[in-house]
């Protein structure tokens, strides 16, 4: 019935039959390209071909393989206070089970809950693509107190002088002082 959808030579799916059996680990560590660009893209995202520096260890567990360790990754966007080009390296966790078919807990747990093995295959692709996703910033900046851009002209305060203003009078404020000159003028008469 289970199709296997998986193709065993992706770099991130595993062929996992050696760990049948609890208790033996196999190591992973070693470099990969992003098979995809992980978050937004042209926004803040970890490139599609970006490195991948995997530190993973698989090890089998009577209802499955549990997949621990740490992936590293450098993720590029801009700062959205000023639009110049942000970089971060994040270095994040994974900690995945991931159910043998026919497992009790296979049985007893959503597929959105607790990852599957196709047959002997471990995809870690979604695991590491979720924890990089979720490492990333809501809002990047290029530093935490980024004064972004002047909202009159457009310019990286960065870039501007302490005192740069704009001496632009607002046409309401202009509007009153008419008035105001009227109301003394005829005061005076
Ligand atoms: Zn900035
Ligand atoms: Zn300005």
């Amino acid at each position: 019935m289970t199709k296997t959808a998986l193709d065993p030579a992706a770099p991130l799916v595993f062929d996992t039959a050696e760990l049948r059996g609890a208790g033996t680990t196999m190591h992973v560590a070693r470099e990969i390209p992003a098979p995809e660009a992980y978050g937004l893209e042209a926004v803040y995202a970890v490139p599609k071909g970006a490195v991948l520096d995997l530190d993973i260890h698989l090890t089998g567990v009577s209802e499955g393989v549990l997949a621990t360790g740490q992936v590293e990754a450098v993720a590029e966007g801009e700062c959205a206070r000023c639009l110049a080009p942000v970089q971060d390296a994040l270095s994040v966790q994974v900690q995945e089970l991931y159910a043998y078919e026919g497992s009790v807990t296979e049985a007893t747990t959503e597929a959105d809950e607790i990852m599957r093995l196709e047959g002997d295959l471990l995809d870690l692709e979604p695991a590491v693509r979720d924890a990089l996703v979720l490492a990333m910033p809501v809002t990047p900046l290029c530093r935490p107190d980024c004064p972004g851009l002047c909202a009159e002209c457009g310019v990286p305060w960065d870039e501007l002088p302490d005192d740069h203003v704009h001496e632009t009078v607002d046409p309401r404020w202009a509007g009153l002082e008419k008035l105001r000159l009227a109301d003394n003028d005829g005061e005076s008469k």
